[in-house]
Parts: structure tokens; sequence; C-alpha cells
């Protein structure tokens, strides 16, 4: 078992903290839906309770990774800045029902593990923290400019007459 893999309720209880850094390059499924694989994650993980009483972990992510402009198709570094709460119970039926009762956006309800894989956490959040639509805020001058058509593409329409 790696360090990064910690039974989630016994990391809660006893208010447990870890954090490191991780290059991009190591999460698979982040990899694939960026540019390239520079960069880098810095995490950190903090165990505690919900006003609850339920077990509850506290994530940050921090970095940068990749992301190519869908405006000029150069790639750019997105900074990633992610905060999230975890509150842990113990099966999937459960989840949904805590996920009801709390009505909180900020909270994620997920099945706590006696082998929860904090840097897959991780990747959740980075993946869920990366824009839809990528873009400069500006775009480097001389770049030649995609025309951002609100028009469906000719086949786009057709799939949807069929
Ligand atoms: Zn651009």
């Amino acid at each position: 078992m790696s360090a990064t893999t910690v039974n989630s309720l016994e990391f809660c209880r006893l208010a447990e903290q870890a954090s490191g850094t991780t290059p991009v390059a190591e999460f698979v499924r982040l990899r694939a839906d960026v540019h390239d694989a520079s960069g880098e994650l810095s995490w950190a993980f903090q165990g505690g309770r919900h006003s609850e009483g339920l077990p509850q972990l506290s994530l940050t992510v921090k970095g940068e990774v990749r992301l190519v402009c869908q405006r000029c198709l150069i790639p750019f570094t997105q900074q990633i800045n992610a905060k999230s709460r975890l509150v842990l119970v113990t099966d999937e039926a459960q989840a949904e029902a805590t996920e009801e009762r709390l009505d909180d956006e900020s909270i994620d309800v997920i099945v706590a593990s006696t082998a929860m894989d904090l840097l897959a956490l991780v990747e959740d959040e980075a993946l869920l923290s990366l824009p839809l639509s990528p873009r400069h805020e500006v775009c480097p001058e001389g770049s030649e400019v995609v025309v951002d058509s609100k028009l469906e593409s000719p086949f786009a329409i057709l799939k949807k007459l069929k």
C-alpha cells in the first residue's frame, strides 16, 4: 500500500493530514484531457468532521496544466486552484440519501474505503476544475483566430435529422 492510499474513515477520525506534489504525467485520466504532460499538482487533505458529525475530507488542489485554446488552437497554461469537501458514508444507498439530506452543492458524498486512493480524488478534482471551453483571455497576436461560429455544421444538423 502506498502512502497515498489511506483508510478514509480512520483518516477522518484521527484528523490526519496528507499532502504532496505529483507530476501531471502520473495522472492517466488527466493526461488524456490536457495538451501535454508538463506541470504538476500540489494537493493537501485534511481529515475531520462535517457539522452533522459525519466524517469529512477537505481537499485542495493547486497547480498548472497545459490546455489548447479553442479559439486559436495554441496551447496555454491553465491554473488549477480547487477546493472540495467530501463527506464519507458506508455504502451507495446511504450516499444518495445523505446527498439529498445535506442538500449542499459544495459537498460531495462518497463511499468510504479502507484503501482510498488519495491521488484518484486529486485527479477527479483536477478534471472537474478544467474549463469546458478552454481559451486564452487574450489570444496571442498573429495567431489565426478560428471563427467562433454559433452555427451548427451541416454534419451536426444531418445527424439530428436521422
Ligand atoms: Zn487563444
